[in-house]
């Protein structure tokens, strides 16, 4: 059975969340003389003088008719880097607990687990870039706090199977946390229409990919409203900033663009894997969800340096398990993909 309370901190539970005034004070005020601000104004055209929202309500409302979900479901963090680091702060007890991640995946899962001193259990994928149902079975025990499933994977370019990870939802007492950073551009649905159906399901996205912001640094978590009232206690009070706020809510109005972008994404996805495919250097392109491709090649290193001198830059995978001989390359314009194509081809 999922119970929320058995799985937090002690120190969590404790925990009196750091509160402004702003919060406290419910009513109408025209003087802002509690947070010393600078009261006469900022060197720019817009009060930036002014603390952000710290719950962020405006950008949620907004997702939220985006998404489908109401805005107290769900918590914004400073890329979904933060949401995982405020992931473990809430759950994790250092030095006992620990957490199951699917390797090749995503290298913040671990980093972040080191940083929190949360050991990490690692059961890689199986040839085919699947979970191993049977070996995940065996390394979850009671101090197991979560469970990093990303989908579609990154490195791999893969979704995970769904009836998998239902199986996972299903069977684990901890959180399952479904990565979703990719899913954007995959064939797979998202699991925020599951959130009602599972207790233990947190779903993250992010406004990187296909929202094209990666810069801003705003990261989603969507779950149920008692798991995104600790992450928003355990949070930095101001995390998302002003200007990432206002720009948030002008780029949720381009959603026409943006699924242009992620129609043409796709089509060029479909168009590099079979150019790379019919190169001589390029040995297996794997099936890819995600805005890249894995390619297995004859010569990752030598490629890799002719790209780099070349003034290409992709990302070498090749020493990394299960991704031997491989290249992760991002899904580039039309023309950046012909250049890419033909400089890969020069290498002899
Ligand atoms: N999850 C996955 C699977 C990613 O690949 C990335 C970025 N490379 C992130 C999360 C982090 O995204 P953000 O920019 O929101 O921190």
């Amino acid at each position: 059975m999922f119970d929320l309370n058995s799985l937090l901190r002690d120190n969590i539970k404790r925990l009196v969340p750091y509160s402004t005034a702003r919060d406290e004070f419910k009513g109408e005020a025209s003087i802002f003389l509690d947070a010393n601000e600078n009261s006469f104004g900022s060197p720019l055209p817009v009060n930036y003088n002014r603390y952000p929202d710290p719950m962020q309500w405006k950008v949620k409302y907004k997702l939220a008719d985006i998404k489908g979900v109401p805005p107290q479901n769900i918590f914004l963090g400073n890329g979904s880097d933060e949401v995982i680091d405020v992931l473990y702060r809430s759950f994790c007890r250092p030095g006992v607990d620990n957490v199951v991640i699917f390797p090749p995946t995503y290298g913040m899962y671990e980093v972040s687990a080191n940083i929190n001193d949360v050991i990490v259990r690692k059961v890689s994928l199986t040839p085919d870039y699947q979970i191993d149902m049977a070996a995940l079975q065996e390394a979850v025990d009671e101090h197991t706090k979560m469970i990093f499933i990303c989908s579609p994977n990154n490195p791999t370019g893969n979704s995970i199977n769904r009836d998998d990870i239902e199986m996972i939802l299903n069977n684990f007492d901890g959180l399952v946390v479904v990565d979703e950073a990719y899913i954007n551009f995959a064939r797979q649905k998202t699991f925020i229409s599951e959130l009602t159906e599972y207790p233990n399901l947190v779903v993250m996205q992010t406004l990187s990919k296909a929202w094209g912001l990666a810069a801003l640094r705003v990261g989603m978590a969507f779950a149920g409203e008692d798991i995104i009232n600790v992450l928003n206690k355990v949070k930095p009070p101001y995390n998302i900033n002003q200007a990432a706020q206002d720009l948030v809510l002008v780029a949720l109005d381009n959603i026409v663009q943006v699924n242009e972008w992620i129609r043409e994404t796709v089509v060029e996805r479909d168009k590099l894997a079979a150019g790379l495919i019919s190169l001589k250097q390029v040995l297996e392109v794997y099936p890819s969800d995600a805005n890249f491709l894995l390619a297995k090649t004859t010569d990752a290193k030598g490629i890799y340096n002719h790209l780099v001198a070349k003034g290409i830059i992709v990302r070498d995978r090749s020493k990394v398990e299960l991704c031997n001989g491989c290249l992760r390359i991002t899904v580039g314009t039309p023309e950046e993909n012909t250049v890419l194509l033909e400089t890969i081809a020069q290498v002899p």
